[in-house]
């Protein structure tokens, strides 16, 4: 589903060159969970812009759902970013004063073939996706709690049923019993859905919840590893 090939990423202020990613390359196929876990600054954010088609690498090449993403339009573009990758991110970026349901249908905003019936109807199977309880689903997304308002992030992230989700430290604003549920959440989605899924976080405890995790560091892939339970990490 994802291939990165040499990929890397320069930065420039002023007359300063800073190269973020060096030499990055891997492949993810569709249906693995994956986690790539690095310290603050190693690139990881920066890394997985590129993944979702947000950002063009400096050199190398990616390549989604088989396709060279530096030849595609911005339509194109558009069209990848809004229908087969959702994302998450660690601040949940939810409208404060508009109601779940209403959260989550945004992307949906845009999509005049889907009649308004069947929007919703899709906003109500991504808030059972994540298991959100059906007495909030009225509520302003302001009056939620934390664990409640990224998983009406990550349905939203669901309604488009993308074939990827991105998630960037979603669990980074959450306690650690909350922090729980939402990656248990994303758990279910790949395990009894089928989602691709990138977890990106700085916590090893997070990434242990992954099947593979990647390792970075000053913007190289230091190590890739398989799981085959969650209590230890093996080498492939
Ligand atoms: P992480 O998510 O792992 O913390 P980032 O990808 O956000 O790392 O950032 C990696 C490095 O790149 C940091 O040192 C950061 O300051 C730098 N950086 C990120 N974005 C930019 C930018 N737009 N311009 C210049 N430097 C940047
Ligand atoms: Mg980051």
């Amino acid at each position: 589903m994802i291939k990165c090939e040499n990929i890397s990423k320069i930065y420039k202020t002023g007359e300063t060159e800073f190269e973020v990613l060096k030499q990055v390359s891997f492949e993810i196929k569709k249906g693995e969970f994956v986690a790539i876990i690095g310290p603050s600054g190693s690139g990881k954010s920066t890394l997985m812009h590129i993944l979702g088609a947000l950002d063009n690498p400096t050199g190398g090449k990616y390549f989604f759902d088989k396709q060279d993403i530096s030849e595609l339009s911005e339509n194109q573009l558009a069209e990848i970013r809004s229908q087969k990758i959702g994302f998450v991110f660690q601040s949940f970026n939810l409208l404060s004063r508009a109601g779940v349901l209403r959260n989550v249908q945004l992307p949906l905003i845009y999509d005049y073939k889907t009649p308004r019936d069947k929007r919703r109807k899709k906003a109500e199977q991504a808030l059972n996706a994540v298991g959100l309880e059906k007495e909030r689903w009225h509520h302003l997304s302001n009056q939620l709690s934390g664990g409640q308002m990224q998983r009406v992030a990550i349905a939203r992230a669901l309604v488009n049923e993308p074939d990827l989700i991105l998630a960037d430290e979603p669990t980074g604003n959450l306690d650690s019993k909350t922090g729980d549920i939402v990656l248990e959440t994303f758990k279910e989605l790949n395990k009894k859905k089928g989602h691709t899924i990138i977890l990106i976080t700085h916590e090893k405890y997070v990434a242990g919840h992954a099947d593979r995790v990647i390792e970075i560091k000053d913007g190289r892939i230091i190590s890739d590893s398989r799981s085959s339970n969650h209590n230890g990490l093996k080498e492939k």
